[in-house]
């Protein structure tokens, strides 16, 4: 039988997984799925479970002048009610499952969960989030991009526990959050678009873009957005067509039940192609 532990705080968790392999339950709307079972109650965990959604040192937004802190812990839905969370975090929040999901749901549990459908990761990869890991050793910062190593794949060793994600604070001229799904709420992803940009005196000065649901995970491609910074906005609205294809060549989508391939890459590039031509 599986163990399954309510710790009191951070210190009883880094013990625990130091010692032996656990899996952690937060919200429990990805775990509790995953593992349910039809024919036998309680659900049938594989592994033993920490739940980690009472615990005090994964709660909190906190800000400072360059950086706003998430603890792993935090609901979707206190992210989406905080007055420091910025915009773009909450225009995704926004069209992401239901309220009463977004009660249990919480941040560090989509960035477990690694699914490329993973709404949060959209703009996280966009801000350049960090993921900081706590063992017994000490704290690791990772880059949310490189942390998602693939499909429901993160590099967290056993003896780890995400505890905060790190975005820095800034503001763009634009942003724009696109999920195309079946319906409004409770829908899972076909595909996702987030574009941002900031001019100075009509010339480009920060170009990102991130797509989720088209690649093992969400596409960002830094090296394409800094290829037209400086760019007056006529000329990145002419160059409309290049940006496209430089893109064509990471959305690589697959068919699954709720799409199909075809249909995923035409349209998150017309997303693109919209984003741009609309500046
Ligand atoms: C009806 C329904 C609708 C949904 N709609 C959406 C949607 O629109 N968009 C979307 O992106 N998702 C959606 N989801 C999926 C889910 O709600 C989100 O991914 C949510 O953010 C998961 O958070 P959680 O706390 O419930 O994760 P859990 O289920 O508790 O955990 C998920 C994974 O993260 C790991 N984990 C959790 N916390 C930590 C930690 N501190 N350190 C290390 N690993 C950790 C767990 O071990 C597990 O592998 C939906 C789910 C349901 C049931």
């Amino acid at each position: 039988m599986v163990k399954q532990i309510l710790p009191k705080n951070l210190s009883e968790v880094l013990e625990l997984i130091s010692k032996e392999k656990y899996r952690f339950c937060a919200g429990g709307t990805d775990m509790l799925i995953q593992n349910h079972n039809l024919k036998t109650l309680p659900i049938d965990f594989k592994d033993n479970i920490i739940y980690t959604f009472n615990l005090e040192e994964l709660k909190g937004i906190t800000e400072d002048e360059d950086f706003i802190t998430i603890g792993a812990s935090e609901s979707l839905e206190s992210i989406l009610e905080n007055k420091i969370t910025p915009q773009i975090l909450k225009d995704t929040i926004l069209q992401m499952a239901s309220p009463a999901i977004r009660h249990s749901g919480t941040i560090g549990g989509n960035i477990g969960n690694a699914s490329p459908a993973g709404d949060l990761l959209v703009p996280l990869y966009l801000l350049n989030a960090i993921v900081q890991l706590q063992s017994l050793k000490g704290i690791r910062s990772v880059l949310l991009s490189d942390f998602i190593t693939h499909v429901r794949r993160i590099d967290l060793r056993d003896d780890e526990i995400i505890t905060k994600i790190i975005i820095s604070k800034i503001n763009f001229d634009k942003h724009q959050f696109v999920k195309v799904g079946p319906r409004l709420s409770d829908a899972i992803s076909k595909l996702s678009f987030l574009g941002a940009v900031s001019f100075h005196e009509d010339k480009v000065i920060d170009l990102r873009f991130s797509f989720g649901a088209v690649n093992i995970t969400v596409v960002r491609r830094p090296e394409i957005e800094a290829q037209y910074i400086y760019k007056t906005k006529e000329e990145l609205k002419n160059s409309v067509d290049e940006l496209l294809e430089k893109y064509s060549e990471y959305i690589r989508p697959i068919d699954d039940q709720r799409s199909n391939k075809e249909y995923r890459k035409t349209v998150a590039l017309n997303l693109l192609r919209n984003f741009i031509e609309e500046l």
